[in-house]
C-alpha cells in the first residue's frame, strides 16, 4: 500500500514500444466506437443518489446504459480515452513494482513459482503488456456486468410488483460492483481466462491497441494484478 501511495507516474520506455496511442488506432477501432447523443450531457452530471429508469451509470472507465433508460442503446460502453490513459499508468506501476524485489515478493504471495513468473514477465515487456491487458479489461468488464445484474434483479422484482429499479443506493451499488470486479479477477484459475470466450470477445475489440497481440504470450498473473488494481 505504501509503495503504491508513494509511486509517482513514470514512463518506462521498454513498455511504450508495446502499446499504441489511441489516435493511431482510432480507425481500426471505429466499427466499435459509439457515442450516444446523451453521453455528453451525462458525463457532466453528478452521480444520482439512486439509479433509475431516468439515469445512466457513469463511471470513470465505463458507462452502463440500463434497458430501463434506453431499450435500444442499452449496454456497457467503455470510455476508451479514460481506459487507455489509465491502462498506460497501470502497466508502468506494475513495471515499477516488479523492479522492486520486496514488492514483487509480496505480489507473488511469497511463492517462489509465482515470483519466478513475475520476474520472467518483467524481462519480457511484450508478454507483460499482453498479460496485464487481458486482466485489466476483464476487471472493468466484470464491474459493468455487475451493474447489469443489479438491473436484472430489480426487473424481476418489478414484474412481481415487489420493487423498483434500483433497489439500492448508487453508492452501495458501486461498492458492490467494485467488490465483484476484484473477486471475479481473483478467482480465475491459471490459464482459464486466456481460454475463455468472454476474454476472446473483449480482446477482439481492443487488440489493435497492442501491437502484435498474441494469446500465446499471455500468462495468468491475477494473483498480482488484483493487488495492483
Ligand atoms: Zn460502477
Amino acid at each position: 500500500m505504501d509503495f503504491a501511495r508513494d509511486w509517482r507516474p513514470q514512463e518506462h520506455l521498454e513498455l511504450s514500444k508495446n502499446i499504441r496511442t489511441l489516435e493511431s488506432v482510432e480507425g481500426a477501432l471505429s466499427p466499435h466506437i459509439k457515442d450516444l447523443e446523451y453521453f455528453n450531457e451525462w458525463i457532466r452530471r453528478q452521480r444520482p443518489k439512486r439509479y433509475s429508469k431516468k439515469s445512466l451509470v457513469v463511471d470513470e472507465h465505463l458507462i452502463y446504459v440500463p434497458y430501463h433508460y434506453d431499450a435500444n442503446g442499452c449496454g456497457i460502453y467503455f470510455r476508451i480515452g479514460n481506459l487507455w490513459r489509465d491502462f498506460h499508468i497501470f502497466i508502468n506501476l506494475a513495471y515499477s513494482a516488479f523492479e522492486n524485489s520486496r514488492i514483487l515478493w509480496v505480489l507473488a504471495d511469497e511463492s517462489d513459482t509465482q515470483a519466478l513468473k513475475l520476474r520472467r514477465l518483467y524481462k519480457n515487456p511484450k508478454s507483460l503488456v499482453c498479460s496485464l491487458f487481458i486482466e485489466y479489461i476483464v476487471f472493468h468488464y466484470a464491474h459493468g456486468i455487475a451493474h447489469h445484474v443489479f438491473e436484472d434483479v430489480a426487473f424481476l422484482l418489478e414484474t412481481m410488483k415487489k420493487g423498483k429499479y434500483s433497489l439500492v443506493k448508487s453508492d452501495e451499488e458501486e461498492e458492490y460492483c467494485r467488490y465483484v470486479a476484484f473477486s471475479t479477477l481473483e478467482k480465475y484459475m491459471p490459464g482459464v481466462l486466456a481460454r475463455s470466450k468472454k476474454a476472446e470477445r473483449l480482446i477482439s475489440i481492443f487488440y489493435p491497441m497492442i501491437p502484435k497481440f498474441e494469446w500465446r504470450r499471455v500468462e495468468s498473473i491475477n494473483f498480482a494484478t488484483t493487488k495492483l488494481l
